[in-house]
């Protein structure tokens, strides 16, 4: 008896020190050291500040469909872009697509080199009117403080296009072309969907038969606190997006008057289903949670690279813990969210069609058919018949090891050593959704730090921006294009 204690009490102390030699050793440091250099190039705060604070006046909103596109605004914006960029409207060509998306060409000297697409939007989301007094600057006002510039697409993502052109303003002020071709693309309809702007725009580049070394658009930023144990603040670039899918469930029933009603009414029948799949939700997997992981683990505390090392042990310890948290969840599953109900239209009416619309976030690896084949199958109600709108695969994922991938998270390295880097799963949808048939490599990044608070201000109240982050946002554009086109001597990445 004494020997088989002996046994389990070694077998436990083996088993221990097996998970902390793997703790220990699983995660070595990935990220890169480069060559302490900045190469910020000087900008013109006050020009560039008041560049972009004019840009945000234009009230370029997407209203949702079938409202049209007004004109105006996005004709203003373009008019705005050509006479803030003269350099850029001198040497690019530039192409209009459905009458208000913008395409640039920016011809290198090299055409055995893959050419690189950056990307933006120029629309922006409206502001609810409940709020439009809550904003301590009128959102289309472009108000500009000591260090902040306040409104409407200060982040999403009138950032992005006014840096990128800025970036590429001066680096064509040099005199040196692009050895590399770049194009810009800047879309006018992300905030509902990209049909119009980005699909539209991805069509062109198919006819014209382009295929480019690398798509970057908007999506990550540097965060601080992204993995709690984690202290330093994380510059994540996203690899891949969600898919989703909108499915109406509905039930019809004969109807009539609720003092003789039958045994289940079309809500009741729905309910049901709404209980079925809110209690079988989809299977979680920490593949993508791993992906990030891996990046920056060696920064992780001892008991977090613990558990994460031994998923063969702790896999469903991890799980709990990470869906538990409604911010890290959707990263691990294709989630459920039943929004929209329907019934009858008086309390004394029983309903003929009722409906309920499930909205799901479907991760890759699966596709809207199989998510809504699993919604029949949990469902599993004969009374129940299903409407699809609104659909999206989700992306592929996006490598790692391409240079396009090394350059951008190079970059935020030489600017910011304090900030790691890390590849990450994006869980809204962006306009490089449609750049997967000329491209395998699709990434999402700025340049800015997004603090909790600065974060819900995206699409929400006081959408603002620091100075000095939209100052480094050009310079760090300028220093990425530099390395992917300008530079003859770029060295490839390590
Ligand atoms: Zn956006």
């Amino acid at each position: 008896m004494k020997k088989v204690i002996g046994l389990l009490v070694l077998a436990v102390i083996g088993i221990f020190l097996l998970a902390t030699y793997r703790a220990n050793t699983m995660y070595p440091d990935q990220q890169y050291y480069p060559q302490q250099h900045s190469n910020r190039v000087a900008v013109d705060q006050d020009k560039v500040v008041s560049n972009f604070s004019k840009a945000i006046q234009i009230a370029t909103i997407s209203h949702d469909y079938p409202a049209p596109v007004l004109a105006e605004p996005f004709l203003a914006f373009h008019q705005h872009l050509q006479a803030s960029f003269p350099i850029v409207h001198a040497v690019a060509s530039r192409e209009i697509i459905n009458n208000y998306s913008l395409v640039y060409k920016f011809q290198g000297t090299d055409t055995s080199l893959k050419p690189a697409l950056f990307m933006g939007h120029m629309d922006v989301v409206p502001v609810d009117q409940d709020t439009a007094d809550k904003w301590t600057h009128e959102a289309f006002a472009g108000v500009v403080d000591d260090n902040q510039i306040w409104g409407r697409g200060a982040l999403d993502d009138k950032a992005t296009v006014m840096a990128l052109m800025e970036a590429m303003e001066l680096s064509l002020a040099s005199g040196k072309p692009p050895k590399r071709t770049v194009y810009f693309a800047f879309g006018h309809d992300e905030e509902i969907g990209g049909s119009q702007g980005a699909k539209k725009v991805a069509e062109y580049f198919q006819q014209l038969g382009v295929n480019f070394e690398f798509v970057l658009d908007e999506g990550g930023a540097i965060l601080k606190g992204y993995i709690k144990t984690v202290s330093q603040p994380v510059g994540i670039i996203g690899i891949a997006e969600k898919g989703f899918i909108n499915i109406r469930l509905i039930a019809e029933r004969p109807g009539g008057h609720s003092s003789m009603p039958p045994e289940n009414t079309g809500p009741g029948i729905l309910a049901q289903a709404i209980v079925k799949l809110e209690n079988n939700k989809f299977p979680a997997t920490l593949r993508y949670t791993n992906t990030t992981f891996d990046a920056i683990g060696s920064y992780a505390d001892f008991y977090t690279r613990f558990a994460m090392a031994n998923q063969w042990l702790l896999a469903p310890v991890v799980k709990q813990q990470l869906l538990a948290n409604q911010s890290t969840a959707g990263g691990l599953r294709t989630t459920t969210a039943v929004t929209m109900m329907k019934g009858s239209s008086k309390s004394n009416i029983l309903p003929t069609k009722a409906s309920v619309v499930v909205n799901l976030r479907i991760l890759p690896g699966e596709t809207w058919k199989t998510v809504l084949a699993d919604v029949e199958r949990i469902v599993d109600d004969k009374r129940v018949t299903y409407e699809v709108f609104m659909n999206n695969d989700p992306s592929p994922v996006s490598s790692i090891e391409s240079d396009g991938y090394k350059w951008i998270a190079q970059t935020i390295r030489e600017f910011e050593p304090e900030t790691l880097v890390a590849p990450y799963l994006v869980m809204g949808g962006t306009d490089s959704k449609y750049f997967y048939p000329l491209t395998d490599s699709v990434y999402r990044f700025l340049m800015i730090k997004l603090t909790p608070d600065i974060r819900k201000t995206v699409h929400g109240i006081d959408e603002r921006i620091k100075i000095v982050d939209y100052v480094q946002g050009i310079q760090y554009f300028h220093e990425l294009l530099r390395k992917v086109s300008f530079d003859n001597e770029a060295p490839s990445p390590s």
